[in-house]
C-alpha cells in the first residue's frame, strides 16, 4: 500500500545543491516510479475534485510536471508561469527578492479571466517567495478564487505563513 511515508522515502535529499548549505529535495526519484506518480496525481486531484477548478497555473519548470497531469485529471486548462523572455506574447511580469539576488517570473496577459477558479501548483514550497510572486501575477486577473498546492513543503522555512490566512494550501509531503 502506498502511503505519504512511502512518498517521503522515495524523495532524495542532495546536500549542498545547487549551492552550499541547501538540502535539495530531488523528486525525480519519486516521479520515475509509476505507482507513486499515479498516487501523487490522483490523491491531489481528489482533494480538488469538487472545487470547480478551471485553470492550473504551474510554475517553471518543476511545476509543469504534476501541474499538467492535474489539469488533465481535473478537466481544467493549464497555464505556465515562466522565467523571463520565454513567453512569446504580451506578459505581466513580477520580480521578487531571493536570499541572494533577484528573480523574475512572467504570465501571458490573456492566460486567465475573472471567471476562473485557479489552482496554483509548484513542486515545492520553501521560503514562499516564488509562490507569493505568482499569486501577485494571478491577482491581476481578478479571478474568482485562488487555491494553492505543493507536493512538498519545507515546514521549518515557514513559507506557508507568507501565504496564509488568505489561501487554502494543500501539501502532500511535509519535511
Ligand atoms: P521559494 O521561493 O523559496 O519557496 O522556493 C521555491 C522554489 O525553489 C520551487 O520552485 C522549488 O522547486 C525550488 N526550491 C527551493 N528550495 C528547494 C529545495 N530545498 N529543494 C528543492 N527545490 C527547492
Amino acid at each position: 500500500m502506498i502511503t505519504i511515508e512511502s512518498l517521503k522515502n522515495a524523495i532524495r535529499t542532495v546536500p549542498d545543491f545547487p549551492q552550499p548549505g541547501i538540502q535539495f529535495k530531488d523528486l525525480t526519484t519519486m516521479l520515475k516510479q509509476p505507482d507513486l506518480l499515479k498516487y501523487v496525481v490522483s490523491t491531489t486531484a481528489r482533494y480538488y475534485q469538487q472545487k470547480g477548478i478551471t485553470k492550473i497555473v504551474g510554475i517553471e519548470s518543476r511545476g509543469f510536471i504534476i501541474g499538467g497531469a492535474l489539469a488533465a485529471e481535473l478537466e481544467a486548462g493549464f497555464v505556465p508561469v515562466r522565467k523571463p523572455n520565454r513567453l512569446p506574447a504580451e506578459v505581466y511580469r513580477k520580480s521578487y527578492a531571493l536570499e541572494y539576488g533577484e528573480n523574475t517570473i512572467e504570465i501571458h496577459r490573456d492566460a486567465l479571466n475573472p471567471d476562473d477558479v485557479v489552482l496554483l501548483h509548484d513542486d515545492l514550497l520553501a521560503t514562499g517567495g516564488t509562490a507569493l510572486a505568482a499569486i501577485d501575477l494571478i491577482r491581476q486577473f481578478h479571478v474568482r478564487e485562488i487555491h494553492i498546492n505543493f507536493i512538498v513543503e519545507l515546514d521549518w522555512l515557514k513559507g506557508r505563513d507568507k501565504l496564509t490566512p488568505s489561501y487554502d494550501i494543500y501539501t502532500l509531503v511535509h519535511f
